[in-house]
């Protein structure tokens, strides 16, 4: 027989089609015949395939041997312990619930302006900025509020330089696959990217360079993922917030999530909404989703524990570290020790185990394994 060359059909019955799929266009970037779509409509964030090139569900390029879309895709077939492999040179050990990691932290930007604008300690951008003012990368695929849209909105976005990372700091809790910013990046002539994205976008760069998936596997530099449990549809913000709450979408300027939906409003209002109450809400991309803490990013970042205007910060490359060791040197980053707040990597970890055991029984056993097995919550 000979081997098989896993194509969009494939990934359309496996992952599209079968619940397992997060929307972060990793095959919509990695596609090089420009025949897939991305339906970014609320409830939709899913990947299509044009009519005129083998329809919904066949590709006229994967019948003659291309299969860049499955190599772009971290949730197909034994994604999580390809990665693994590859990105640590291991498989992952019992209890390592949340990925592998060498050293988990407290960080935050000592520039007031970046710290200010982030949503926790603003290390994310301060990431950003280093390594554009550093020579690391040319650009970096983050998300935005659109022009002329509520601050709750989020769509893709290129960053530049300083203002353009100043402007797109903060979290927005719907969904926004920061990977299809990736064309504008290198139209303007952009080599070296950074990805900034939530847990499933965070394993693209990692699944393509396991995958030899080609160019775009190579431009990725630097991946820093968000910790995320879920993103909400758009229809959260009238049905549930203004119809029962009266807060009005377009008054919110900030959102985070801390047990209970936080919100602030621009008449210096702030409400506090129970998070179970929202969970109608949840996209559909979320629901199988097994990874919180972004295992397969160079650096992961979260808002979880005592110490609100800190970034819980996990170090799981040697990107990564050497990154976190330029900005220290530099003195753009002050750092504390995740001793000083033991509750927040307890937390770290049972939301890990809560976010595993999503992932369904009928696929790929990998990223359930832990979850079953693993140490137990705390
Ligand atoms: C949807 C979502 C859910 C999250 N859930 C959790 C959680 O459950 N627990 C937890 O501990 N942390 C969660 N986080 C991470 C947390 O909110 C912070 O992003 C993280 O701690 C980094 O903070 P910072 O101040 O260092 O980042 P900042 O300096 O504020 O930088 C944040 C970066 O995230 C990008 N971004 C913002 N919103 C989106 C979006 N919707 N899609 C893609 N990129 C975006 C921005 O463009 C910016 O580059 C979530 C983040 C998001 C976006
Ligand atoms: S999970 Fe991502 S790469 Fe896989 S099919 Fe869905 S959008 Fe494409
Ligand atoms: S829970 Fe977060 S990381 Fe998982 S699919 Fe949803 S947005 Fe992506």
């Amino acid at each position: 027989m000979p081997p098989e060359k896993p194509q969009w059909r494939e990934l359309f019955s496996e992952v599209v089609t079968s619940g397992l799929c997060t929307g972060c266009a990793g095959c919509v970037v990695a596609c090089p015949y420009d025949v897939l779509g991305y339906d970014a409509t609320s409830g939709v964030y899913r990947p299509f395939h044009v009519a005129e090139e083998g329809g919904p569900t066949d590709c006229t390029h994967g019948q003659r041997g291309c299969t860049l879309c499955t190599r772009a895709c971290p949730r197909f077939r034994s994604w999580e312990s390809e990665i693994d492999t590859f990105l640590f040179g291991r498989a992952r050990a019992e209890g390592e619930d949340f990925g592998v990691a060498e050293e988990v932290l407290l960080a935050r930007a000592t520039d007031p302006s970046l710290h200010a604008a982030g949503q926790d300690g603003g290390l994310v951008s301060a990431m950003l900025v280093y390594a554009l003012e550093n020579d690391v990368i040319d650009a970096a695929l983050v998300s935005r509020t659109p022009a002329d849209g509520p601050a709750w909105k989020a769509e893709p976005a290129v960053a530049r330089n300083r203002e353009d990372v100043l402007k797109t700091a903060g979290s927005r809790y719907t969904y926004s696959a920061n990977t299809l910013a990736y064309a504008e990046a290198i139209e303007d002539g952009a080599e070296r990217l950074a990805l900034v994205g939530m847990s499933c976008q965070a394993s693209v760069p990692a699944v393509m360079a396991a995958r030899k998936a080609g160019k775009v596997a190579r431009r990725f530099a630097l991946t820093i993922g968000l910790l995320c449990s879920k993103t909400f549809d758009d229809p959260l913000f009238p049905e549930l917030l203004a119809d029962r709450y009266a807060i009005a979408g377009e008054d919110i300027t900030k959102i985070n999530i801390k047990g209970v939906l936080q919100i602030w409003t621009r008449d210096g209002g702030y409400h506090e909404v129970p998070l179970k109450e929202a969970h109608a809400w949840t996209r559909p991309g979320c629901l199988a989703c097994p990874d919180f803490a972004a295992e397969h990013a160079d650096v992961s970042t979260g808002g979880i524990g005592a110490f609100a205007d800190w970034t819980l910060t996990i170090v799981r490359t040697a990107r990564g570290r050497d990154l976190l060791a330029g900005m220290r040197t530099a003195g753009v980053v002050e750092t504390r020790s995740i001793e000083e707040d033991p509750g927040a990597l307890a937390l770290l970890g049972r939301l890990s185990r809560v976010s595993r055991r999503r992932w369904p029984e009928s696929a790929d056993p990998a990223p359930r394994r832990l979850a079953v097995h693993g140490v137990p919550s705390p």
